[in-house]
């Protein structure tokens, strides 16, 4: 469309900045901002330099799932450099460390594309192999705003193996190839169970849907994640499964997510 072709010529590459990836979904609650950050970590992990950009502006998970919420970041008087908070190896930014965690964000879409603007040009970076950008779910302004102003090497699409989550995260795949932003590839979030007492895996959410979709994208399954309750756990206790259990099976499967990047 005449919107997107006229933001796509205004791109402007973030100096020092390898590569930008979108870690998006159609649809909340599918894993998001847990890939996104474990996915970080995995990265840093292998000696990469590494950012996170929590671009979920109504939303914030980074602050708490990278246990910086108690942190606020040092911002240059004239308040025009932001810098960056770093845990893991991974240095972050989020509206989440600049509003208070209880507080509703009422903004509309130029407010949205203004903050976004904001994180993703005044945050002092430094050199980055891989900026992860955590999205808001689904194809909204936050979206735009990104795929407009710079380029995004690729976008990892988040799902769980259910048909609501995956005709949603279709949309989001489609909105991507409008923009010119190439799908790298899939996360099957939750895709199985295992049983902590018998061991036996069990496909709460379905099973399959993710690599038919893959197919007709021309698009692969990265990495299958289980649903697990450590990986909740660790999550909302601040410290990444990929951090905190760097040897366990969750935190391999992150890896080879990692590797596939
Ligand atoms: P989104 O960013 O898509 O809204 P989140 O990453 O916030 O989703 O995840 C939603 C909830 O599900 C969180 O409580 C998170 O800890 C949990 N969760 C995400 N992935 C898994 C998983 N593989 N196993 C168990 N819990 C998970």
């Amino acid at each position: 469309t005449a919107r997107v072709a006229a933001g796509a010529s205004a791109r402007q590459a973030i100096p020092g900045i390898a590569n930008i990836i979108a870690v998006a979904s159609g649809k909340g609650g599918v894993g998001k901002s847990t890939t996104a950050v474990n996915l970080a970590v995995a990265m840093a992990q292998t000696g990469a330099r590494v950012g996170l950009l929590d671009a979920d502006i109504y939303g914030p998970s980074v602050p708490r799932m990278m246990g910086l919420s108690r942190f606020r970041p040092e911002i240059d008087v004239d308040g025009k450099i932001i810098y960056p908070l770093e845990n893991f190896g991974v240095k972050t930014m989020s509206i989440g460390y600049l509003v208070e965690e209880n507080k509703a964000m009422i903004w509309r879409g130029p407010m949205v594309a203004g903050a976004l603007g904001q994180l993703l040009g005044d945050v002092a970076w430094g050199e980055l192999d891989y900026l992860f950008v955590d999205m808001p779910p689904g194809t909204g302004d936050a979206q735009l705003t990104l795929t407009q102003k710079v380029p995004v090497t690729g976008a990892i699409m988040v799902t769980t193996p259910q048909d609501i989550a995956l005709i949603d995260c279709r949309k989001g795949m489609e909105m991507f190839r409008q923009v010119h932003v190439p799908t790298l590839g899939m996360v099957e979030n939750m895709s199985q169970f295992i049983c902590p007492h018998c061991g036996e895996a069990s496909h709460i959410f379905s099973e399959g849907g993710a690599a038919r979709l893959g197919e007709e994208y021309q698009t692969s399954v990265l990495a299958q994640i289980p649903l697990d309750i450590r990986i909740r756990e660790l999550s909302d206790a601040g410290t990444p499964i990929v951090a905190a259990h760097p040897d366990s099976a969750q935190a391999a499967a992150y890896c080879q997510l990692a590797g596939e990047v």
